[in-house]
């Protein structure tokens, strides 16, 4: 199958009882038995389910994975991977990652005995430089959130080989229809799917996708052991909104394009990030990796914080909200929202000021997105 054909029909058959062309919605706790020891498949819906199932099928295959693994968010698909670690082990990761996933790193996880170097994962040479002897895990978000920094994903596999370390790729900004991170040799391939892969800003959802059957089993373990599953209703919707994500992202990406560019040309503004500028920093590894850009601007204004809070409170289609990836434009202060948990000190450190403006641009008509930014600079 073709790429856009997977997206569609992946994993997807007529349901065996009744033909029904969508998937049911198996709402079940439990299945019984057709005798001791004999069950038709799934026993229990913590440790497996038929529409969630489908799910797993189908999000594994438009990754070119064999196995996918989904979770109830994107954090405990982050969390099931980091528990392929044990106490004592080091990992590297991004340094600019989404504020949840480091609180998680930093405020629960190093209670357990895990530890973490933040790099800049863009500079294969201080990657390499961070890894120890008990390194065991090399996680990479690309594009990042919020500063959209591109990792070259070659150069970190050949790292990762080198050192015998798990390769873990958060691509929630790409997503499948961008960038496939298992063709870069990664090992694990995390989304967010509450973002682009459901598209619609109506669950929080996670999974995983792996070509490795080790991986796989360990996590279908955890998922089982701990039970932090999306419900069979969330996996439908889910299903539901995948259907369009090869039809949904040329548009998020096209869109952003014409945004970026005005906003770049625009004289309130300082600067601009989108991987599809030619001014981004890694453009050109963007061009090689991504076969497009995706929807996902920040940046900032000339006067700073004031002025930057004074666009947010001025637009009118623009949704100033937390999240990303749905139909709606959404607008973000990455400082008080969505990284407020990382520590000031290094937030300025990475980059991130107070003042950053993040942008998930929709799939409304782009003149009417234009014309809302515009009206709010007025008033910046
Ligand atoms: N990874 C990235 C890049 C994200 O942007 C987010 C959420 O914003 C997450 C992971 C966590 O996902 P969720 O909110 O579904 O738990």
């Amino acid at each position: 199958m073709k790429f856009d054909t997977k997206v569609v029909r992946a994993g997807i058959a007529p349901d065996p009882a009744t033909g029904s062309i969508v998937p049911p919605i198996y709402e079940t706790a439990t299945y019984v038995l057709t005798e001791v020891g004999k069950d038709k498949g799934f026993d229990y819906t913590r440790s497996s389910n038929p529409t969630r199932q489908v799910l797993e099928q189908n999000l594994a295959a438009i990754d070119g994975g064999k196995y996918g693994v989904a979770f109830a968010s994107g954090m405990s698909a982050v969390d099931a991977c980091l528990k392929l670690l044990s106490a004592g082990d080091h990992v590297v990761s991004s340094d600019d990652v989404y504020g949840g996933v480091s609180r998680h790193f930093n405020n629960v996880l190093a209670r357990y005995g895990l530890s973490f170097s933040y790099v800049n994962s863009s500079d294969p040479g201080a990657v390499s430089k961070a890894i120890r002897p008990r390194t065991k895990l090399l996680w990479v978000e690309t594009p990042t959130n919020p500063l959209l920094k591109i990792t070259d994903l070659q150069a970190m596999s050949d790292i990762a080989r080198q050192h015998g370390l798990y390769f873990c790729v958060d691509s929630t900004f790409a997503t499948p229809v961008y960038l496939r991170p298992l063709e870069y040799g990664a090992d694990i391939v995390m989304h967010s799917t509450t973002k682009y892969l459901s598209g619609h800003n109506q669950l929080i959802g996670g999974v995983i996708v792996t070509n490795r059957q080790d991986i796989y089993g360990q996590m279908k373990f955890i998922q089982k052991t701990i039970g932090a599953v999306p419900s069979p209703f969330d996996c439908w919707l889910t299903l539901l909104g995948v259907k369009t994500l090869h039809l949904r992202m040329p548009r998020h990406s096209a869109s952003a394009q014409r945004v970026a560019e005005f906003l770049e040309g625009h004289p309130k503004v300082a600067r601009v990030t989108y991987p599809g500028l030619p001014s981004h920093a890694q453009h050109e590894i963007a061009k090689a990796q991504m076969s497009g850009f995706s929807g996902m601007i920040s940046f900032e204004l000339k006067g700073g914080l004031p002025a930057g809070k004074a666009l947010m409170n001025n637009v009118k289609l623009c949704s100033l909200a937390e999240s990303l990836g749905g139909v709606e434009t959404m607008i973000t202060h990455p400082a008080t929202m969505t990284h407020v948990d990382v520590p000031a000190a290094e937030r300025h450190a990475r980059g991130l000021s107070d003042g950053l403006v993040r942008l998930s641009v929709g799939i409304e008509d782009v003149d009417d997105i234009v014309a809302d930014l515009k009206q709010a600079l007025d008033k910046a």
